[in-house]
């Protein structure tokens, strides 16, 4: 078995399962390895059948979200609950035919509490479970008439079950028609067959930092033998995620400074130069922040080495137009440039602001639009215009870094909100033209020490002002209760001509998930609000182009409310939107809350954010008013993490931020700085890793970066 083989060269799994594990993003065997499971479940510990009428009522009303889950666990439809029964056998189990199948069914009791237990086409049960035997049978109970039923418990000695109690039982995100079990069972196979025994980490920096062995990392994080053996699983996988990220980054550093600067930018002192024409013609004046921002830039553009910099600046402190006035540079010296956005949404907008920039103050420049939603045709048509026009500007999705992409003389590449993106897509597209300059932008609130971790190969800017004039966002926290207050409010802000997001956690209704989703809270939002008001949902599931229109019409006010999950986070710019209302806000990281309020409160007006508390934790409340004491992500990061305190690993990360499955870079700061510095001894002994020792090391780093994704989608 290898690694790097198709999951389908698996046992037991055909074209059809092969291609489910396709969907859920598992193309190869070590794939699968890297599928972490979400969560753990705990065999559910041994009631007597007596005590069953009370577990069943007290089922429905846990709302803890805090796992691994140690209660039962109400499913979602029906009243049934997975329960573990230890009974003795008092009568003969009885065996009669039903419909061409044995039925072998065994009548409980205790004190008045009756139940009744069935199995299909396992008459042979009737020599296993003996009378007085005892048994623990372990399945979904629910109440039948007076009684209680169950079908096809699994069945355990008492000890058997006693052993089995301390492991944990991992729960994956599944996909229609792959069942937990299909992936457990596929996740052993691996494991059983994979020789995980060569550790690429040197034993030395192990031992120094009490880190499991692979293999033991490998099969604990998917079946723990004890939540002990989880948390060392975790501790190490963590520690890698974190260490081959900065060693690739380190690396790419290395190659890039070795690139001179060859291209042949106007000098600053020239007259009429585009940049400072639009710079001075914008209907606002710039920041100073982003002035200095700018001019960063543009000396590094014609400085001696290749640009590597960051511009990390909050929600709405205005990158987009540095990025439009450095490509404006790049183009009126005669070069290409490309803008590569996380999510065609965001592309589209980019591609259509600096349409709009380039008409009203008469800049002949060709812009290319490429996505990977645009028709085979249309794509040739991008391709061959990027032959064409030699001082093009392309923006567009990833779809930028496909093989076919062929630029033909770029010098300039920008990322916006570059945490989505891997080390990987930043590596293919220095790779595109003859070494361009590159700048990545970031709205990820971090703190300087964890920026110069992550960004280590980056020189930094920071637009740490955000334009004046603009009212702070007035933020809220409130309960269920006040809902309608809250769609009245939104009713006299859309009559006032102004428009609204409300944001769900689901795209869909889930079992077991009892939260809000898109697609039912769209249809409720029609029904409360006024039939003048139009309003849409949208979601990662859709079609490309259907988001695409989606968000045009709701940026020429044609949608007045947009029912949304977090696609919108990122980057999108509807300055007439002035009502941010989060439903279920406790589900998120409130660096995600941050990014979601920083969608409003980018035009003249006074905008809100109204986010929904749907429990009645105390400390979920506590969380949240950190977002209402301040507009600073920084400031909110930190809180954050202050009131979570490290180790809460099952609580909510900050998702969407990096690439990292299990890390929270906040979360795990600590090892995050180990890591850091174990790889940058790594480094600074061997530059290129290219000493023996370290061959193990290189050849991981090579996997992990053929293994990185492509790009979140929500
Ligand atoms: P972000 O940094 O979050 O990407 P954007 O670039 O989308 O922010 O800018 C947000 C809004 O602020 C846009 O509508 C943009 O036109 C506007 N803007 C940018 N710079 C300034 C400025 N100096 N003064 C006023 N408005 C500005
Ligand atoms: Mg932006």
């Amino acid at each position: 078995m290898e690694k790097t083989s198709g999951i389908g060269s698996l046992k037991g799994i055909g074209a059809k399962t092969e291609q489910l594990f396709h969907n859920i993003g598992v193309y190869t065997i070590g794939d699968i390895l890297l599928y972490y499971p979400k969560n753990y479940d705990q065999m559910p510990p041994i009631t007597p059948l007596a005590e069953i009428p009370a577990l069943l009522k007290s089922a429905g009303d846990d709302e803890n979200l805090s796992l691994p889950r140690v209660k039962a666990v109400p499913e979602a439809k029906d009243r049934s609950v997975t329960v573990a029964i230890a009974a003795r056998i008092d009568k003969t189990p009885f065996v009669r035919a039903a419909r061409n199948m044995q039925v072998t069914s065994v009548a409980l009791q205790e004190q008045n509490v009756k139940a009744d237990l069935v199995w299909f086409r396992m008459p042979y049960l009737k020599n296993t479970l003996k009378t007085g035997a005892w048994f623990v049978f372990l399945g979904k109970i629910a109440p039948k008439g007076k009684s209680f039923h169950m079908e096809q418990p699994q069945i355990f000695t008492p000890e058997k079950y006693q052993s089995m109690q301390n492991c944990l039982w991992p729960c994956y995100a599944l996909t229609a028609g792959l069942g937990k079990n299909k992936i457990s069972q596929t996740v052993r196979q691996v494991l059983d067959g994979l020789d995980l025994s060569v550790d690429y980490l040197p034993e030395e920096i192990r031992q120094k930092h009490g880190l499991a062995e692979y293999n033991y990392a490998m099969e604990n994080i998917h079946f723990p033998e004890s939540a002990y053996a989880l948390e060392q699983a975790r501790k190490r996988l963590i520690f890698d995620e974190f260490f081959q990220f900065i060693l690739s980054a380190g690396m790419q550093k290395e190659q890039m400074e070795e690139v001179v600067n060859d291209f042949d930018f106007l000098p600053l002192e020239r007259e009429g130069l585009w940049t400072e024409q639009v710079m001075d013609s914008l209907p606002y004046k710039l920041t100073e922040a982003q002035k200095r921002t700018l001019q960063e830039i543009r000396k590094d553009l014609r400085g001696r080495k290749v640009m590597q910099r960051l511009v990390q600046g909050d929600v709405g402190s205005g990158k987009t137009i540095v990025a439009f006035l450095s490509m404006l540079d790049a183009a009126q010296s005669g070069y290409q440039s490309a803008l590569m956005a996380p999510t065609e949404v965001l592309a589209m907008q980019h591609y259509q602001n600096f349409t709009e920039l380039c008409e009203r103050y008469d800049l002949h420049i060709p812009l290319i639009l490429l996505t990977g939603s645009l028709t085979a045709k249309e794509k040739r048509r991008a391709y061959e215009r990027m032959q064409l026009y030699p001082n093009a500007m392309v923006v567009g999705t990833h779809a930028l870094i496909q093989d076919r992409a062929m630029y033909d003389n770029l010098a300039l590449v920008v990322t916006d909100e570059q945490h989505r993106f891997g080390v990987k897509q930043r590596e293919s597209l220095f790779q595109k033209g003859s070494q361009p300059h590159v700048l990545v932008m970031s709205a990820t609130p971090i703190p300087r020490t964890l920026a110069i971790i992550l960004y280590g190969d980056l020189d930094i800017s920071v637009i740490d002002e955000v334009p004046a004039k603009r009212l702070p966002v007035k933020s809220c926290v409130v309960g269920k209760a006040a809902r309608n207050t809250s769609y009245e409010f939104l009713k006299k802000e859309i009559a006032k001509g102004h428009q609204a997001y409300v944001i769900c956690p689901l795209v869909e209704e889930s079992e077991g998930l009892k939260a809000e989703n898109v697609t039912d809270y769209a249809e409720k939002l029609k029904q409360e609000l006024s039939a003048q008001i139009v309003v849409e949902c949208m979601h990662g599931k859709m079609k490309s182009g259907r988001k695409n229109l989606i968000m045009e019409q709701f940026a020429r006010n044609e949608i007045q409310v947009l029912v949304s999950t977090t696609v919108i986070e990122v980057g999108v710019n509807v300055p007439n939107a002035t009502v941010m209302m989060i439903e279920d806000a406790q589900r998120f990281g409130l660096a995600q809350l941050h990014q979601l309020r920083g969608r409003v409160g980018r035009g003249q007006a006074q905008s809100y954010c109204i986010m929904i508390n749907t429990t009645d934790s105390d400390k979920a409340k506590k969380r949240l008013e950190i977002l209402n004491q301040s507009n600073d992500g920084f400031f909110i990061a930190a809180e954050d993490l202050k009131l979570r305190g490290p180790g809460d690993f099952f609580g909510i990360r900050q998702s969407g931020l990096f690439e990292f499955k299990l890390g929270d870079i906040y979360q795990n700061a600590d090892l995050l700085k180990l890591a850091s510095e174990e790889a940058h001894m790594i480094l600074e002994e061997d530059r290129k890793l290219e000493a023996e020792e370290h061959q193990k090391i290189r050849e991981q780093i090579g996997y992990y970066l053929n293994c990185q994704s492509e790009i979140v989608n929500l």
